[in-house]
């Protein structure tokens, strides 16, 4: 049976597989393999990130869309505001594709930082909302009140009453001129009685950093009223936590939200008309059909919330929130797949080809290969049990000095030819035992890049990511592969797992290239990357159509080369390069062999620290 790699669990329709190859399903459908090779072709090696526009825009498209679809369906009378939140990417590729899809839903950005929000005031089509979140020094708030004076629509979001003390000193020492249009508006964080979810549940509940407590919100409501603020309170926020897998803590979160909103109201917030409800709304990353781990759609989403929030309002009698979302991962996600090259399969010791066979070998050897020739599905298991146990003794005989290194080499190959020829005959479904024999035979399928650098994610949370072949897809993959990374950790690997089986092509790397796609990667994996091993965020593309649908290569961006990672490190790389040429010019070699030294010196310098090539055509 050909596998589907799980795209009807996790694709939503982005990609398809076409014959062999994965294709993107959109414009005149090019295969992936075809975009990469272009890119390939002039000149770039290594990992590349392809970007595509039209997913971020999609994404964009489809929430707005369904928050409108909700709020017709419910006679909804708030507004649907939505801004994107700068940690989950804040590559300049990516964000000016937002900020383009954007100005037609009045789409803003959210920053944490004074970095994220520089991007903000940079990058947000004025009127468009800003909000800011996380924690604020004086001059992260005196940069919210420039924002707000230069004309854009600021809401800091307050996580303590210590930074409310602050806007009140900011505004007195430097915005005391400003008309109360000039202002930021203020939101408040509440601190959650329902907890988070999932792997970042510290981001909700009464344990969380953030946010109020109920007695700081009166206490705040306090200090607006008598500061002269209370008009500029316009927002309350919560967000429960990322990739948010079943909607419950939602609803429990929005009945507590919700009932806040109606009693601020009420205590004299008068122009409290927002509430916040954060991220968190998950992206599928299953590729295994029937154990996905989202347990709803963005539809059901947008229905609860709307639901919720009108029922809310109207029992408690005040006007309807307008609502804002600050979902990421679900508008970032898809827009980008990491493809690398694979540069070696690591079970190409045990060829057959590579066998030593002597003119009279061990008897136990002799038995090997006799198991070998006559293996078929009604001996397997049998003969797989007695290459174990031949096994064993071999090696044994090899300590007491018996049989040397090549028929112990022999031992090893024969042995891994027996297992992988008895698994394949064989129904591994509910048998332990084989699948524990099946996921010590895997193939390491070396890839060029580096897991710290690309899927930070996986190594730190185990996130896994969908990977697909970009192909040979109209065969059967049949080897049970496991994925290293080029960085010499061990941690670099993604190790095969019998219970989300990832299953590879046999090719020989020499003959034909073989590289794999790993999607999904579009959110937090570029900024949380590190350089582990100094390797960089890979090259990367982006990928639009234009009317009559053919894709155009933009913004090609090369990895670093080593001598600005170098300098990103603080070396002096004027000195570097110094001892570098000087080695070489004040050595004994002749002229000739000194400028070919540094000819390729200064080469390989400007090229960036992936691999480039193990043999010939490949990197
Ligand atoms: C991280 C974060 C988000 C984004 O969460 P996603 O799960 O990516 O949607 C939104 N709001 C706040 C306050 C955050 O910290």
């Amino acid at each position: 049976m050909k596998s589907d790699y799980g795209l009807s669990v996790w694709g939503g329709g982005n990609f398809e597989i076409e014959g062999d190859s994965v294709i993107v399903n959109y414009g005149t459908r090019p295969a992936l393999l075809e975009i990469v090779k272009e890119v390939r072709n002039s000149g770039y090696k290594g990992p590349v990130l392809l970007r595509f526009p039209h997913l971020i825009e999609q994404q964009i498209k489809l929430l707005f869309g369904e928050f409108e679809r909700a709020f017709d369906e419910f006679e909804y009378q708030g507004s649907f505001n939505a801004v994107f939140p700068l940690k989950v990417n804040q590559f300049p590729n990516f964000v000016s594709r937002v900020t383009d899809a954007s100005s037609s839903y009045n789409y803003g950005l959210e920053a944490g930082s004074k970095a994220e929000l520089i991007i903000a005031m940079a990058n947000t089509p004025l009127g468009a909302p800003i909000t800011v979140n996380g924690f604020k020094d004086k001059e992260m708030i005196v940069l919210c009140f420039i924002a707000a004076k230069s004309g854009h629509n600021i809401t800091i979001t307050i996580e303590g009453l210590n930074e409310l003390e602050t806007i009140i000193e900011v505004h007195k020492e430097f915005g005391i001129n400003f008309a109360s249009t000039q202002l930021p508006h203020i939101g408040m964080r509440i601190r959650m009685h329902s907890a988070g979810v999932g792997a970042w549940a510290k981001s909700g509940g009464y344990s969380s950093k953030f946010g109020l407590t109920s007695t700081e919100l009166l206490i705040a409501c306090d200090i607006l009223k008598n500061e002269g603020w209370i008009e500029r309170f316009s927002m309350i926020h919560f967000h429960i936590g990322s990739q948010m897998e079943e909607i419950s803590p939602l609803k429990k979160a929005l009945r507590e939200a919700g009932n806040i909103y109606a009693d601020l109201i009420k205590m004299g917030a008068s122009s409290l008309s927002s509430i916040n409800i954060g991220g968190g709304l998950a992206v599928e990353y299953s590729q295994i059909p029937k154990s996905q781990t989202r347990n709803y759609s963005i539809k059901e989403f947008a229905n609860d919330v709307v639901y919720l929030m009108k029922d809310i309002s109207q029992s408690k009698g005040v006007k309807e929130p307008n609502i804002f979302t600050e979902s990421g991962r679900f508008i970032a996600a898809s827009h980008a797949i990491l493809i690398a090259p694979v540069l070696e399969l690591f079970s190409q010791e045990y060829h057959e080809k590579s066998l030593r066979v002597k003119e009279s070998n061990p008897p136990l050897i002799e038995e090997l290969f006799d198991l070998y020739e006559n293996i078929e599905k009604s001996n397997a298991r049998e003969y797989l049990h007695d290459a174990i146990d031949h096994l064993e003794s071999l090696l044994t005989l090899f300590d007491l000095g018996y049989i040397d290194l090549e028929d112990r080499s022999n031992t090893e190959i024969l042995v891994n030819l027996i297992v992988k020829k008895a698994i394949f005959l064989l129904d591994t479904k509910g048998r332990e035992d084989l699948k524990q024999i099946e996921d010590k035979i895997q193939e390491k399928y070396l890839v060029n890049f580096s897991i710290f650098q690309s899927l930070p994610d996986f190594w730190g949370l185990g996130q896994g990511f969908p990977i697909v072949p970009l192909s040979h897809l109209s065969k059967e993959p049949t080897q049970a592969a496991a994925i290293w990374d080029i960085t010499c950790d061990s941690d670099g690997e993604i190790a095969y797992n019998s219970k989300a089986p990832l299953k590879l092509h046999d090719i020989d790397v020499e003959k034909e290239e073989y590289f794999l796609g790993f999607f999904l990667v579009g959110a937090y994996q570029e900024v949380l990357g590190m350089k582990h091993n100094l390797f960089t965020h890979p090259t990367e593309a982006t990928i639009t159509f234009d009317e009559s649908g053919e894709y155009r290569i933009e913004s090609l961006l090369e990895a670093q080369n080593l001598m600005d990672i170098l300098d990103d490190l603080d070396y002096d790389i004027g000195i570097i390069d110094k001892k570098l040429k000087s080695n070489i010019e004040e050595s004994s070699l002749s002229e000739e062999e000194k400028e070919t030294l540094l000819g390729k010196l200064y080469l390989y310098l400007s090229e960036n620290s992936y691999l480039k090539t193990i043999q010939a055509s490949r990197g």
